[in-house]
């Protein structure tokens, strides 16, 4: 399922980006979870989330030219293309990655630890933003300057590893006013939080958010490439 590099050397270097992975599956999370999709996994990643899934983008990867990844993006035939990592952010060609995928009229969206600047992300992409909870272990990281940058387009997610987290996530939501600038997620963190639990808490206290179970780790546990 995992698309090879292409030939690194044939790569010009203005307009390389690390690449841990290409591959076709569904989308397991946000507005577009059920699609398929090409995920474009970039490498590298400055936080360290206590629940991290994808730590082993943090290092390695290979360089791709970025009309060798629009080039494989193709390849798949899908309309939903998802930029993740890792921290996609974290390379600044990232944007122009995006802009290019937007412009071959892909629907893209773009998954951010919210640490980042999200200003310069062509308007044409959903971002879906995270905002740390305190047990992500990252809390300082928020780059709260995000969130008077989001639209109707975006999300925000949270992982909620606790009822702590749980209401620390409530009190920002209300704080910010977040649900009346975009779609609001709350997911469980797996293994920490039962998911029931959480799914009570948000009807109880009837919060304006979308619960959500990440599809992908149902269907194959959390495999990488899937
Ligand atoms: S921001 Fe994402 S990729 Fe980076 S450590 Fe946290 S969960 Fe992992």
């Amino acid at each position: 399922m995992h698309a090879v590099a292409p030939d690194a050397a044939a790569a010009s270097t203005a307009d390389r980006l690390r690449i841990t992975e290409i591959f076709c599956s569904l989308q397991g999370e946000a507005r577009d979870a059920g699609w398929p999709s090409v995920f474009v996994r970039l490498t590298g990643c400055p936080l360290r989330c206590t629940y991290c899934d994808t730590a082993y983008a943090f290092h390695g990867g290979q360089w791709w030219d970025i009309d060798a990844i629009v080039a494989e993006v193709a390849r798949h035939g899908v309309r939903h293309v998802c930029v993740t990592g890792g921290e996609p952010l974290a390379q600044k060609r990232c944007i122009q990655l995006l802009r290019r995928l937007c412009d071959a009229g892909y629907v893209v969206s773009l998954e951010t630890s919210g640490a980042i600047d999200i200003g310069e992300v062509d308007p044409r992409v959903s971002r879906v933003l995270d905002i740390k909870t305190p047990g992500s272990g990252e809390e300082g990281r928020n780059r709260w300057e995000n969130l008077p940058l989001l639209t109707p387009h975006d999300q925000v997610k949270f992982v909620v590893c606790s009822r702590t987290d749980y209401e620390w996530a409530r009190q920002v939501l209300h704080a910010h006013a977040l649900h009346a600038r975009c779609d609001v997620l709350f997911s469980p963190s797996k293994g920490e939080l039962s998911a029931t639990e959480l799914a009570d808490w948000i009807v109880a206290d009837r919060l304006p958010v979308k619960f959500q179970l990440q599809l992908h780790k149902l269907l194959w546990n959390d495999e990488p490439g899937r």
